[in-house]
């Protein structure tokens, strides 16, 4: 069994682990490994709807988003199969809670919106249903992108700067001295910088290096509707109905919507959206867009996610020294995974850190406590 010593271990090749590797050889940190145990972006990366947010809110703050936006344009500058598509967008309210959610959206973010009411949206947006619309934030410039391409052009900026993707299960942790070791699959690596990066896998790593973060994994599902005719439907989503969607390039509709029921077993997950979500699409869709009255299910996903019981990931070290976690992102990893990488990455090599690092620290919680997931607006009208 070999043995290498090197300057940092990421486990996890989906996007936030890609991210990691990009930010860490770009300050310095020499050796970079990436561990994934099967093919890079085959997890929740390669399974998102790809709608980058950070176009559309600032929710950790304006310079988090902003190098998110610089990060993927890049991405999309050395990249040739990684596209970032432009539309308008759309947040709709149905309920006066959710149109409060979106008028504090509103006030708090640098990022130019209007504010519409149901008589505005339905003048611009006629394809929209507008009866039960409270109140609706508008969009000039927001994006999505094929997130598959976006974690392999992550990866090859990686791999451009230094770092090396291996494809190796990380089966164990031993702290020894100022080092930690990780058992792979293949062999072992000894490095004082260690990132657990893997999604709904995270916890169970933590745990079998001895530490534990409050984490729950959930399945997003999305359904690809196809409509009499091809549609250019803009970006838009529902937060006060945990729904979401948008044209895609080849003129279907994505549907998607997040779920706030745990995922129990974790291996014999099933990738197909399950039929609860499924009636949710046949319900909603044409309730919000007439249009889909006579779609037709052209394809259908899940994926897992992992929740933290306030909404903010874990980005930091846990109480292993050198053991760094960098995960919980709930339905938003692929867009805020440039931001955590490069606070993670300050917090490593003690650069001054983008953001006020303390409501990321993955201690903030006792680790084993059990806790209901919440969703976006839920969580904004307990907070
Ligand atoms: C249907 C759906 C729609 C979504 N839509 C959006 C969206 O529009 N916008 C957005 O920002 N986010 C979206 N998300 C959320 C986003 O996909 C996730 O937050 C993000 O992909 C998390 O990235 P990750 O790298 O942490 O996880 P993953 O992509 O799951 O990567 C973790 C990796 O770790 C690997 N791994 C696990 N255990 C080990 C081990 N022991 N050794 C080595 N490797 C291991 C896994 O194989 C996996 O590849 C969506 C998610 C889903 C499921």
């Amino acid at each position: 069994m070999t043995s290498r010593r090197v300057g940092a271990v990421v486990v996890g090749g989906g996007i936030v682990g890609a991210n990691c590797a990009v930010q860490l050889t770009r300050a310095g940190v020499e050796n970079v490994v990436i561990l994934e145990r099967d093919a890079p972006a085959s997890k929740a990366s390669g399974r998102a709807a790809g709608n980058l947010t950070i176009y559309r809110h600032e929710r950790f703050g304006a310079d988090a988003s902003r190098l998110g936006r610089e990060l993927y344009e890049e991405y999309e500058q050395k990249y040739d199969d990684l596209t970032l598509h432009r539309t308008k967008s759309y947040s709709i309210a149905y309920s006066d809670e959710g149109a409060d959610y979106l008028r504090s959206e509103h006030e708090s973010t640098t990022i130019e919106t209007e504010l519409l009411n149901a008589d505005e949206l339905a003048e611009r947006e006629p394809e929209f249903a507008t009866d039960d619309v409270t109140v609706a934030l508008g969009f000039e410039d927001a994006v999505y992108t094929d997130p598959k391409q976006l974690t392999l052009a992550a990866h090859a900026v990686a791999r451009d700067e230094g770092a090396t993707l291996v494809q190796e299960e990380a089966r164990d942790f031993e702290v020894e001295g100022n080092e930690i070791s990780v058992q792979t699959t293949d062999g072992r690596y000894e490095s004082p910088i260690v990132v657990v990066a893997a999604g709904a896998w995270t916890k169970r790593l933590l745990q079998r290096a001895g530490t534990d973060v409050a984490l729950r994994p959930r399945t997003s599902q999305i359904a690809i509707l196809e409509p009499p005719s091809d549609r250019d439907i803009p970006m838009w989503s529902a937060p006060d109905l945990s729904v979401y969607g948008r044209s895609t390039p080849e003129g279907r509709v994505l549907f998607g919507g997040g779920t706030t029921t745990p995922v129990t077993d974790l291996e014999s997950f099933r990738t197909r959206a399950r039929v609860p979500f499924l009636l949710q699409v046949g319900e909603l869709a044409p309730r919000i867009l007439p249009v889909l009255e006579d779609a037709t299910l052209h394809d259908d996903w899940a994926g897992r996610v992992s929740a933290t019981p306030d909404r903010y990931p874990y980005i930091g070290e846990t109480d292993i020294e050198g053991l760094y976690v960098c995960s919980g992102f709930n339905g938003e990893g692929v867009s805020n995974s440039p931001f955590a990488a490069r606070l993670l990455t300050d917090l490593i090599v003690g650069t001054d850190p983008l953001v006020d690092p303390s409501e990321f620290d993955p201690t903030r919680f006792e680790g084993d406590e059990a806790f209901e997931i919440t969703d976006a607006v839920q969580w904004w009208a307990d907070r």
